[in-house]
């Protein structure tokens, strides 16, 4: 599933790709993939806009048509590829937008749990509101960490990946940045000391960043939005490697489950 390295990925893409692009057509495979309209409703709300800006809030896709947004949220295993129009057809096309110069904007979704949607500005700025942090922005403080985490018993972890506190931070990189910060992905959030959660700060900004650097994490689904996989699998050290040898000690990495999610974490170098 995208996190936020992989959306962010795409969207500096496709920042560099849209803006000035005009949207000239929208054709609607898969109506399942619209969520609160119609597929002629959405194509009535956004065919004959400009693309002014592309920008990521939580995991979402943002594209800012001038007084309408459009959203896309990847769900498990969307994809949104710029492709000329008549190259090759992907499989599980979910929605075309034709746009000016020859170019497509292409949906797909193998298991369609992603979904596109139209809000106005004043639905954007209401929804905006209601999400959590964003985990490399300056709200996410240590001091801000401490007064949230500080109330609740939750362990870290899953406190990490609660989306209405921090968002963009999902399993993957939940267990990165708490081996990352030294810290035992079990324990309370309010057992944390402001030191501790100051490292868990450091280490969700280092790994996410360190992800973005390198395009974020492909293990089946994710491409970018030229179609091409993300290099940070080969870097993560401790998800999905149970057994094998702690990069930072001469223990293993142990798999617990938290929350119904596959946890990976040293518990030799996290206390
Ligand atoms: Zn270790």
């Amino acid at each position: 599933m995208p996190e936020l390295p992989e959306v962010e990925t795409i969207v500096r893409d496709l920042a560099h790709l849209l803006p000035g692009a005009k949207i000239k057509g929208v054709e609607v495979v898969r109506p399942d993939l619209i969520e609160d309209d119609t597929p002629e409703g959405f194509a009535r709300k956004i065919r004959g806009k400009k693309i002014r800006s592309v920008v990521r809030r939580a995991k979402n896709i943002v594209m800012d048509l001038g007084g309408e947004r459009l959203l896309v949220n990847l769900g498990m295993t969307g994809r949104l590829l710029v492709a000329r129009a008549g190259d090759d057809e992907p499989t599980h096309l979910g929605v075309r937008i034709g746009l000016d110069r020859g170019r497509e904007l292409r949906y797909h979704d193998v298991r369609r749990f992603g979904r596109l949607w139209t809000v106005t500005e004043a639905q954007w700025q209401a929804w905006d509101g209601q999400l959590g942090v964003e985990p490399l922005s300056d709200a996410f403080s240590a001091d801000w960490l401490v007064q949230a985490a500080g109330r609740s018993k939750v362990a870290i972890k899953v406190w990490l990946m609660d989306q209405a506190r921090v968002v963009g931070v999902g399993n993957i990189y939940a267990s990165e940045a708490l081996f990352r910060a030294r810290v035992d992905p079990r324990r309370p959030a309010n057992s944390l000391t402001p030191d501790e959660l100051a490292r868990v700060r450091d280490g969700v900004q280092a790994v996410l960043r360190e992800a973005i650097d390198h395009r974020g994490t492909t293990f089946l689904d994710y491409r970018d939005a030229r179609g091409e996989e993300g290099a940070f699998a080969a870097r993560l050290k401790v998800y999905d490697r149970e057994g094998q040898p702690c990069p930072g000690c001469k223990g293993h990495v142990e798999r617990i489950v938290q929350g119904g999610r596959s946890t990976f974490f040293c518990p030799s170098c996290q206390h």
